[in-house]
């Protein structure tokens, strides 16, 4: 007993041995090396004392993990990169969507120095910064113009401010949805300062709900896709093109009154906010998609999310979708439609408040040259796991689980499904197969690997962990393969 304490004693490692470990000096310069001399000390002790309770030295694995561990509980910053084995491809709580190559240069390229942000070169004066992304969106979307703001939140929340406040908003029943973290369409059109009008029923609205409804204080139609559920069987629900169609013709019958338009529905506005002169006199055709796609989603066996493009072309006035969901760029709120109305968004004091940083437009401006260059499925991680074949992800599990084999941790492959997620293509799966992983404590197991480095966070289906390589980046397998090998088995 006592000749083997002293044989795992002599196990343990100089400090300076410790730290020169390419992973530990890589830690140090990462977190400064009083830290990391620090916690390297700690372990020694915490070696010890177990050694002295008859357990043995730690291994070389378990010396990285666990000095890793020290460091980084230790370090502040609780806002981390992971790595995402979910399978599912735009997770919200791991923030929605990581950034292509092109798009992290670019944020790293602008944010170094000074920048272009509000300044024009050719004129040398003052330029505006919302100039720089809506060239290309009008370009891909085919809109008139388009503007930049916050999140998709931000974009409705400033539409409806700016074009409803104390007018009517008119939205089928069916579409007064609850996005999550509490974005209510409700409460969101009553803080905008209109008034939701409801139409139609649960499942089903007609045209004439629409029209039968809008009236002289009738600002907007509006359209909530239905972002996060799926309504199927007796449903029904007009056409965007029917919406707008239903406007002009409202705005026709309404334009030999324009005058008592106005009087009925202006008591409280500042002038120049009634819509009805500038124009046409209809109501405004609002659409939010959403996530929306500028990709046909339908192309990789999904079902159709409806398209930014098909949605100018339906003629909507103003049409809102996030930066971060199918898009695959940064968080952003993207409002483009026409001209006129656009520059009213643009001009309210709403529009200072929710604007975004040139880190945000650095990012998405490179995300959408990806599209303009068709090469957005090669280029933006989402579409790039969207468009990820099955085989080839098979490949990929079976090549890890002979990694895994290799470092003696035992593994199955199975099939399975990744999801889209995050508010989008709600119920649609693409194929996939899953790295399984048999535990008999999944959850000590699972909870062990977030607080590796980096932090792991897999699917618990009942003794088993279940790693999805479609939302592993290629660049991060080896990281999952290392913490796996020297991980586990010590659990
Ligand atoms: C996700 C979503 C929003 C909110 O977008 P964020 O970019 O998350 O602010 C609004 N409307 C719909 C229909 C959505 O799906």
């Amino acid at each position: 007993m006592r000749q083997s304490k002293v044989s795992e004693y002599r196990k343990l490692p100089a400090v300076d041995k410790l730290l020169s470990a390419p992973e530990i000096a890589a830690l140090a310069a990462a977190y400064g090396s009083g830290p990391v001399t620090e916690a390297t000390r700690a372990e020694l002790d915490a070696a010890r004392t177990a050694i002295e309770r008859g357990e043995p030295a730690p291994t070389e694995g378990q010396w990285r993990t666990r000095i890793t561990d020290s460091v980084l509980t230790a370090s502040s910053s609780s806002l981390r990169p992971v790595i995402n084995a979910t399978g599912v491809i735009i997770h919200t709580n791991l923030g929605r969507t990581p950034l292509g190559s092109g798009a992290q240069d670019a944020v790293v390229r602008l944010a170094q120095g000074y920048s272009t942000l509000e300044y024009d070169l050719e004129a040398g004066q003052r330029g505006s910064r919302h100039a720089h992304p809506a060239r290309l969106l009008c370009r891909l979307t085919g809109a008139e113009d388009a503007l930049v703001v916050n999140n998709n939140a931000a974009a409705v929340f400033l539409a409806l401010t700016a074009l409803c406040h104390g007018r009517e908003v008119i939205v089928s029943r069916g579409e007064l949805v609850e996005i999550g973290g509490g974005f209510r369409i409700p409460d969101v059109l009553r803080q905008s300062g209109a008034t939701l009008v409801e139409v139609g029923t649960t499942n089903r609205t007609h045209p004439h709900d629409f029209s039968g409804a809008s009236g002289p204080r009738t600002a907007a139609f509006m359209r909530i896709h239905a972002s996060n559920f799926k309504q199927i069987g007796f449903v029904k629900k007009p056409e965007l093109s029917e919406l707008v169609e239903i406007a002009r013709e409202q705005g026709a019958a309404r334009s030999g009154g324009a005058a008592e338009v106005v009087d009925a529905g202006a008591a409280s506005e500042p002038a120049g906010e009634v819509q009805s002169r500038v124009y046409g006199d209809g109501p405004l055709v609002i659409d939010d998609l959403g996530s929306g796609t500028l990709l046909d989603t339908a192309q990789f066996g999904l079902a159709p999310e409806p398209m930014v493009q098909s949605s100018v072309q339906a003629g909507a006035d103003v049409i809102t979708f996030s930066g971060d969901k199918l898009l695959g760029g940064p968080q952003a709120g993207l409002i483009v439609g026409k001209a006129e109305l656009i520059g009213r968004l643009r001009a309210h004091p709403l529009a200072r408040a929710l604007r975004v940083d040139k880190m945000t437009l650095a990012a998405l401006d490179a995300t959408l040259q990806s599209y303009r260059r068709g090469r957005a499925t090669a280029e933006i991680p989402v579409w790039r796991m969207i468009a990820e074949k099955g085989d080839s992800v098979q490949e990929r599990a079976r090549a890890f689980q002979r990694h895994l084999t290799a470092a003696r941790v035992e593994s199955a492959v199975i099939p399975g499904r990744s999801t889209i997620g995050g508010g989008s293509l709600p119920g649609e799966t693409l194929p996939t197969s899953l790295v399984a992983l048999d535990m008999p404590r999944p959850d000590s197991a699972a909870a062990s690997l977030r607080r590796a480095e980096p932090p792991i966070i897999c699917r618990i289906q009942k003794d088993r962990l279940l790693f999805d390589l479609r939302t592993v980046l290629p660049e991060q397998e080896q990281a999952l393969l290392e913490i796996l090998s020297n991980r586990l088995p010590i659990l």
